[in-house]
């Protein structure tokens, strides 16, 4: 008989499950068709617990960051590569509404947002940052997995190992909306830019509305693009343009030479939580999936419940449970 678990697709959410599962000792096997297409291969991993022009907490980022960091130091420890590293980021105000805008954020009787440091006249730290090689561990785990027998290479079909387990999950990044349809998803298109610079602090991300990542040896990504369509994701004039532009800006101007151009899809949903559980009609099919921008922050506490439910039958927390979406007799209203 084959394992009684299928995971299907091995990007982070796929590799965080397969990882718990390991450690917890469930019986499972896992299907990629290929990592090309992975938003996990594409994505920066950076783990951020403010983001946008108010500073906003990262949902889930409080809660969940000691589990991430933790999952991903164990991975390391087992595969013997660093996989994960602390950073700051130094935010520069876009221009002076923003300087205004949140410099009174700091005034008398004010206090900063949590994780937000010192501020200067150009901009402010943002502390308790994180970064994740997510095409590391990507690779690492798919090696891993090849030689203990537990991957197969290969798109899997729902339909013909549906009798053969006793459940599927399915971890298929932005394939995932069809077998799930009722949830209202939210296709979000994202550019990176790669290439070489020089004089960059290796453990400080800049940030000017897009990022510069230091990766050592004079590497550097910069990105990301964001919008939202429900197209496939290429890279584009436009987009390299867009974050060409940023890195003029936060490096000296011709500082950056682009090495290379990728794009990827975030799949979230309307309201920017992720998705786990069982499908509420067919409860033999699961699934982890819709971490539209946050994958490799929310994907080890997601693939801990997933354990948890499997072992023990605790259920999902209904914040993140994919049963919020559905209405039994009405599921286009769902959308
Ligand atoms: C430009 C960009 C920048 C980003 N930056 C960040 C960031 O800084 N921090 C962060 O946390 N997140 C970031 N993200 C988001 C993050 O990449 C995603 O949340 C995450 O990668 C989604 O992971 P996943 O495992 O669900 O899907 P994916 O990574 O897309 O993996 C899905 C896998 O499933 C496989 N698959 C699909 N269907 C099947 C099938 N039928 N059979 C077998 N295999 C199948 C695919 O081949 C693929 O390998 C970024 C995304 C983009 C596009």
């Amino acid at each position: 008989m084959p394992p009684p678990v299928l995971i299907v697709g091995q990007g982070i959410a796929g590799s965080a499950l397969g990882w718990a599962c390991e450690q917890a000792g469930i019986d499972f096997e896992i299907a990629d068709a290929g990592h090309g297409p992975a938003a996990s291969r594409v994505g920066a991993g950076i783990l951020n617990p403010v983001t946008g022009r108010r500073l906003a907490p990262t949902w889930g980022f409080d809660a969940w960051i000691g589990q991430s960091v933790a999952l991903y130091r164990a991975m390391e420890a087992a595969v013997g590569r660093p996989l994960i590293r602390p950073m700051r980021i130094y935010r520069r105000f876009r221009d002076a509404a923003e300087r205004a805008a949140l410099s009174a954020r700091w005034g008398p009787g004010e206090v900063a947002p949590a994780h937000v440091g010192p501020r200067d006249a150009d901009g402010f730290w943002i502390e308790d940052v994180w970064q994740v090689d997510t095409a590391a561990v990507l690779a690492e785990l798919r090696a891993r997995w090849l030689r203990s027998g537990r991957l197969r290479i290969g798109a899997a079909s729902v339909a013909a190992e549906a009798a053969r387990r006793d459940v599927i999950i399915l971890c298929g990044g932005a394939e995932v909306a069809d077998a799930f349809d009722f949830v209202p998803w939210e296709r979000a298109a994202g550019e990176i830019l790669s290439g070489m610079t020089t004089g960059l602090d290796p453990g400080v991300i800049l940030h000017r509305g897009h990022w510069v990542l230091p990766l050592g040896a004079d590497r550097a990504r910069v990105g990301a693009t964001y919008e939202v369509s429900a197209g496939e994701a290429r890279p584009t004039p436009a987009g390299r343009a867009e974050l060409a532009q940023t890195a003029r800006e936060l490096l000296a101007p011709d500082g950056f030479t682009v090495t290379g151009h990728e794009a990827g899809v975030r799949l979230g949903t309307k309201d920017r939580r992720p998705c786990i559980g069982r499908h509420p009609t067919t409860p033999r099919l699961g699934l982890l999936g819709g971490l539209g921008s946050k994958g490799a922050l929310w994907a080890p506490a997601l693939a801990r419940q997933w354990v948890n439910h499997l072992t023990e039958a605790v259920r999902f927390d209904r914040e993140v449970d994919v049963g919020r979406f559905f209405r039994p007799c009405c599921a286009d209203e769902a959308r």
